[in-house]
């Protein structure tokens, strides 16, 4: 009795601490607490399940602690670049053990022989389902981030009707199997139908796209939790679950927004395919200038604003731009950091790595608030930012990325670009930024380029 009084405990302040780490999580300042409040949670959440009196014997419960000790930290050690990808091994992981949890309690059933309750059946199928499917499509995922499978979109005609009639089959089969739930080749159907499903659904996808797509996936993850709570009736898989999906899933939809794009563009809209033409790219005259030209620039100017992209990420440019920071600083330059929210390949990408390097939060300001400041900027110092800062975004109703919000990095004085040639970036498309007036080039790697700045400043 005491213990059931404990577990509900356990149970309630892990859902409470779960609630708090999201909203701590939504903020720069709060998220290291966030984070503690996560990790208390998940192990109120380990404890109270450990005092359950159906629990025999610990023997399996400690083998697995120690394998998964034994996977999660290296795991945990990835570089930052690779956070996307181990996120999706992640998921990975958690909706196998849901496919094999609902799995477990179908053979369970069918062995009892006793009559199934048709609500169980359907919540064992929704878990299967998702779990099965979120499984392979995030080994999918994580391996087209990790680039060990291609990564450009691959299609084929009849694609998307080929996909979803494979997943109205197999709904079609849960249904069935809640008729008759002793049909029991209608299971190993359903999982099977599940994890071609899971394949087929990201092969489409282009390598760039995943971090939403993987936001996705972690929305079907947490539902397939939502399921397993209702199969195994544990409140807090239902309550962990529902936060788990929901916050998945409004992160797909703010990445989506940022991108201007819908959730059917991203999943069937095969982003990221060469587009016929556009290597005839017409020649267009560019200015670029020499590091200690750069330093010049920004020793006179009053206001300068960074806008990091992907290439400040790819190159680890964040420390040296800590010191280019400091050194305008003490100057009394105004420097701010203007983050664009899909910059980079993950949502909270730039926040994270300029945080890694100290860059005070209150220098960071949001897409909508820098804007408005633009118009006084003398320098938009751009580090390997690309698609976040194209003017045709707003100018170009043919760009692929017309109406895409971006940083007005074309509205301030001089604008200084930082990147290694005129290659385009993830969109795949010419940059008109670069060919304004008052655009200058800086070519090489961020970090290179950033150091010489700082040693032309310091001279
Ligand atoms: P982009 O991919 O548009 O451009 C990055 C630029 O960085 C490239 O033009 C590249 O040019 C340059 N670069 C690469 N390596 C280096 C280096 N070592 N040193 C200097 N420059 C380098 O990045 P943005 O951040 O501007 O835009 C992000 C894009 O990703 C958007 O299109 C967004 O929609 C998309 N996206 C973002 C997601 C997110 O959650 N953040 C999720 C999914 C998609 P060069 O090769 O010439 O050096």
């Amino acid at each position: 009795m005491i213990a059931a009084h404990l577990i509900q405990l356990a149970y309630l302040v892990a859902t409470a601490l779960f609630v708090l780490a999201l909203k701590w999580l939504s903020h720069p300042a709060t998220a290291r607490r966030g984070v503690i409040a996560g990790v208390l949670g998940m192990a109120a959440a380990i404890v109270g399940t450990l005092l359950h009196p159906e629990l025999v014997t610990y023997r399996w419960i400690a083998v697995a602690f120690v394998v998964g000790t034994i996977v999660g930290v290296p795991l945990s050690r990835v570089p930052l670049t690779a956070v996307p990808q181990r996120t999706a091994l992640s998921h990975a992981f958690g909706g196998l053990a849901a496919g094999l949890v609902g799995t477990a309690e179908y053979v369970l059933w069918l062995d009892a022989a006793e009559p199934i309750a048709a609500f169980r059946v359907g919540a064992v199928t929704v878990e299967v389902i998702l779990g099965f499917l979120t499984f392979t499509g995030s080994l999918m995922a994580a391996g087209k981030l990790q680039e060990v499978i291609p990564t450009r979109p691959i299609t084929y005609k009849g694609q998307n009707v080929i996909n979803l009639s494979l997943l109205a089959v197999a709904v079609l089969s849960g249904v069935a199997l809640v008729v008759s739930p002793l049909t029991w080749p209608l299971f190993p159907l359903i999982v099977a139908l599940s994890l071609v499903f899971g394949v087929l659904l990201i092969i489409p996808i282009g390598g760039a796209d995943m971090p939403t797509v993987i936001s996705l996936l972690n929305a079907y993850a947490g539902l397939s939790a939502v399921a397993m709570g209702f199969v195994l009736e544990n409140k807090l898989l239902i309550t962990a679950g529902a936060l788990d999906g929901s916050s998945g899933l409004i992160l797909s939809i703010i990445m989506c927004r940022a991108m201007n794009r819908s959730f059917a563009n991203v999943l069937f809209g095969a982003f990221g395919t060469v587009r016929a033409g556009a290597a005839a790219v017409e020649e267009r005259t560019y200015k670029s200038a020499s590091p200690e030209d750069a330093a010049q620039i920004l020793g006179a100017a009053n206001l300068v604003v960074v806008i990091p992209g992907y290439g400040m990420a790819v190159s680890q440019a964040q420390h040296r731009l800590r010191e280019l920071y400091d050194l305008l600083a003490k100057r009394g330059i105004d420097v701010r950091f203007a983050i664009h929210p899909v910059a980079g390949r993950m949502p909270g990408h730039m926040n994270v790595l300029l945080a890694e390097a100290d860059i005070p939060y209150d220098r960071l300001f949001e897409m909508d608030d820098i804007n408005p400041e633009m118009l006084q900027a003398d320098v938009a110092l751009v580090v390997g930012a690309n698609d976040v800062v194209n003017p045709a975004a707003r100018k170009d109703q043919h760009s692929p990325i017309y109406g895409m919000p971006i940083i007005d990095a074309d509205k301030a004085r001089v604008c200084l670009a930082i990147k290694r040639s005129m290659n385009p970036g993830f969109a795949g498309i010419d940059n008109e930024l670069y060919y304004q007036d008052n655009t200058y080039m800086l070519f090489g790697d961020a970090k290179a380029v950033i150091a010489s700045v700082v040693s032309a400043l310091k001279e």
